[in-house]
């Protein structure tokens, strides 16, 4: 044997603040509204979930690799070309992969500056730099990004709508942002939230990959479809892209449960244009609601909200206790950078009148507090 040196990572892995999900428990609780993790409000279509289950009677086979009964059915429901899809546990795990593909040592990858906390994450397991870029009124800057932009850079991350803001780009915008990256930039669009964007001017993103050679649009079934907890989530790109994906992903990577699940999930339109449905009409309603109670409510395009707090970070953080006292969880903001403020999931219609109670109540109180 030779050499006695110490083992070491590899450079940028100890800087990972690992991720951190949403709490799912308050101690000593059992029936907890759990609004912290932007899971769809509806869960899984019946139709997915007797798929699960009859799914789970052939668990002894290896799932097909390639997936391609369910990439056909996301080629179906969303008229795109199944040979540009590929399949992911999870979309969290395809943002990765995009890192290793395109960054490493040396380079740097843009997200914004609320952005979603996966994108760092991503750069710094490959030993790429993040770079920040700064938002205006809690929207991505495009000219930011662009100024941002130099050799070095591989990747833009960018989550639309993005999460935790809520806040949306149009097509077009996201046209401008692309025009003026340079060419080796992968434009990462990250489009989680999609299937709750009811605005004439937002695009997915699958136009863009056509027309540009550089962009990539990733989607998820954790969110309208209900789905979290089976990771599954799906990338629509260029050939050359999807290429470089399926070479660096493991073989097996969606398992044969998910595939199925997901093809039911998909055949089963009607539940999410429901689900679409509800949450448009709960996100005015509780939206509006806690306006009224003197809270700030970032107009959200997806099935979240961002409440701020116009007493500042110990009054979210009280309302947060408020919350939790009447076993109702969201998440707080500090790791966004928006200590000031909770993410509160769209739940269901008696969900949310009980959050807009509770905060009323609690916004009420600190009234007198200061009065
Ligand atoms: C929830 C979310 C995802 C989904 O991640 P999965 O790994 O597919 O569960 C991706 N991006 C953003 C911005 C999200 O909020």
């Amino acid at each position: 044997m030779t050499g006695n040196g110490p083992l070491i990572p590899c450079a940028g892995i100890l800087d990972i603040d690992a991720y951190q999900g949403g709490l799912s428990e308050i101690e000593g609780r059992a029936n907890v509204i759990k609004l912290s993790s932007n899971e769809g409000a509806l869960g899984p279509s019946p139709k997915a979930l007797e798929a699960y289950r009859a799914a789970g009677e052939n668990v002894a086979r290896y799932p097909d690799g390639s997936a391609m009964a369910l990439r056909t059915a996301i080629g179906a429901r969303f008229g795109l070309d199944p040979a540009r899809i590929v399949c992911g546990a999870g979309s969290d795990e395809i943002l990765g992969l995009l890192a290793r593909g395109y960054a490493g040592a040396g380079d740097e990858v843009i997200y914004s500056q609320h952005g979603f906390l996966m994108y760092p994450i991503a750069a710094k397991a490959v030993g790429a730099t993040p770079v920040k870029v700064a938002e205006k009124n809690l929207c991505a800057d495009i000219e930011g990004m662009i100024k941002a932009a130099q050799d070095k850079t591989k990747i833009v991350y960018l989550a639309n709508p993005n999460n935790p803001t809520g806040s949306v780009l149009s097509g077009d915008e996201l046209r401008a942002l692309r025009k003026g990256l340079p060419s080796q930039v992968l434009l990462v669009i990250d489009a989680a939230y999609a299937e709750y964007v009811t605005d004439d001017a937002y695009e997915a993103g699958a136009a863009l990959v056509d027309e540009f050679d550089n962009v990539i649009m990733t989607r998820t079934f954790s969110k309208i479809f209900g789905l979290g907890g089976l990771r599954l989530g799906w990338a629509y790109g260029p050939a050359k892209v999807i290429d470089i994906l399926n070479r660096l992903r493991m073989p097996f990577n969606v398992s044969s449960i998910a595939q199925a699940t997901g093809i039911a999930a998909l055949e089963d339109k009607a539940h999410t244009d429901k689900a679409c449905a509800l949450n448009s009409e709960l996100l005015a309603s509780f939206s509006a609601a806690l306006r009224d109670g003197g809270i700030e409510v970032v107009p959200s395009a997806g099935n979240f909200v961002l409440a701020r707090f116009p007493g500042g970070v110990a009054q979210a953080e009280a309302a947060d206790v408020a919350l939790q006292e009447n076993d109702i969880l969201v998440r707080r903001m500090g790791g966004y950078g928006l200590p000031d403020s909770l993410r509160i999931t769209i739940g269901l219609g008696a969900q949310m009148d009980k959050v807009a109670r509770v905060l009323a109540d609690f916004m009420k109180g600190e009234g007198h507090k200061n009065g």
